[in-house]
């Protein structure tokens, strides 16, 4: 967690500061290492909340843009209490999701939040085995078949709406293939990739959305948005393919 409570109000970890678990409320304390994110720990290295992931660069970034108000917010129901990531001042719960995560747990936390919830996946660790494209053509393209007049797709018109993407996923994450939220996925450029078709599966149909329009459509700093952009060679690859 990037905060637990002091007196009353939440505070950010740093190496002397005191706290509460937002969730728990048993003593918690700073860890502030060189490598990890500065975050707070439950003594007994026991998470309170098994929906936990270890706090990272990239949960921290997405957190922050929402706001300290806006994010680690502590949801009760049915007598369970966790803590969503990001809760919108629409109400709206974002789940963010770093590392591989079982199909079970996808669907209690479902379940538990409720309809008004959207996911947003950190897509680096799998980037380069997931290809997006404009249309068969631009894949096509991309394996020379677009030359080969013999092949059946030869010379066939795009008539794909605008801003729909397909994709491809060698070695998919499963677990991702019966999620019932919508999903955007962060492979760390301007954009997200909202899966609308196939998630968690090989291939599919999905829209690029630029995160500027997703933060102001749920109350993300928009002065924060490059802390959400990598500026690595091979991102301003991608960004020329997609705006093709
Ligand atoms: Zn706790």
């Amino acid at each position: 967690m990037l905060f637990a409570t002091l007196n009353g109000v939440k505070v950010e970890a740093n190496p002397k500061a005191q706290g509460t678990c937002l969730l728990c409320d048993q003593p918690v304390f700073p860890k502030c290492g060189e490598i990890n994110v500065w975050h707070w720990a439950h003594y007994k290295d026991k998470n309170c909340d098994y929906w936990y992931e270890p706090e990272t660069e990239w949960h921290k970034n997405w957190k922050l843009v929402f706001g300290k108000e806006n994010c680690e917010i502590v949801i009760s129901k049915d007598g369970c209490k966790h803590i969503a990531d990001v809760l919108t001042n629409d109400d709206l719960i974002i789940e963010l999701q770093n590392s591989p995560i079982q199909i079970d747990v996808i669907r209690e936390r479902e379940d538990f939040y409720g309809e008004r919830m959207l996911w947003i996946i950190n897509g680096k660790h799998f980037k380069n085995n997931f290809s997006i494209f404009k249309s068969r053509l631009d894949e096509d393209i991309k394996y020379f078949r677009f030359y080969d007049p013999l092949s059946a797709e030869f010379g066939k018109v795009d008539n794909s709406p605008k801003n729909e993407f397909n994709f491809t996923w060698s070695w998919c994450r499963k677990s991702w293939s019966n999620v019932q939220r919508n999903v955007f996925i962060d492979f760390g450029d301007e954009y997200l990739f909202w899966v609308k078709e196939g998630m968690g599966t090989n291939s599919g149909k999905g829209n690029q959305v630029m995160k500027k329009f997703f933060l102001n459509k749920y109350g993300g700093d928009l002065e924060l948005l490059a802390t959400l952009i990598d500026g690595s060679k091979d991102t301003i690859k991608r960004l020329k393919t997609y705006e093709k």
